[in-house]
């Protein structure tokens, strides 16, 4: 399978997927989707898409939190 975009090799891999609803970011692991090799675009199929939405839909418990460090692109 070659990629949309560019035509680059499209390998299967879990990724971490980030979605911002209602001011609240949210980070998804292990997320299969087909990653270009060459300009890194991400393929996800739309059951993955339907299944991350749904968790989202209904706030669902996370599985862990994490703190991450933020810079202000205007700070820099
Ligand atoms: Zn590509």
């Amino acid at each position: 399978m070659k990629c949309d975009l560019c035509g680059g090799t499209i390998i299967e891999q879990l990724t971490s997927y980030s979605i911002e609803t209602n001011g609240k970011m949210h980070l998804i692991e292990h997320v299969p989707a087909r990653v270009c090799t060459q300009c890194g675009e991400r393929f996800y199929s739309p059951a993955t898409v339907r299944k991350i939405q749904e968790a989202i839909l209904q706030e669902r418990l996370p599985d862990k939190i994490i703190q991450m460090p933020v810079i202000d692109f205007v700070s820099i």
